[in-house]
């Protein structure tokens, strides 16, 4: 598996083996949340920023 770069400051991101397409992750330099839109080759895109946290 390769290793995705954070699109914001093109840090390596390690991602969960389990990942699946469309999870939100943060990006452990920056912080930024980022979403895998592909698996096979990984790709990572900046989410879309939210004010507010969905619920928990
Ligand atoms: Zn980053």
């Amino acid at each position: 598996m390769t290793t995705p770069i954070c699109p914001e400051c093109d840090a390596e991101v390690s991602i969960p083996q389990d990942a699946m397409e469309n999870e939100l992750i943060s990006c452990p330099d920056c912080g930024s949340e980022l979403e895998i839109i592909s698996l096979n080759p990984v790709e990572l895109e900046l989410a879309p920023e939210t004010e507010e946290d969905w619920g928990e």
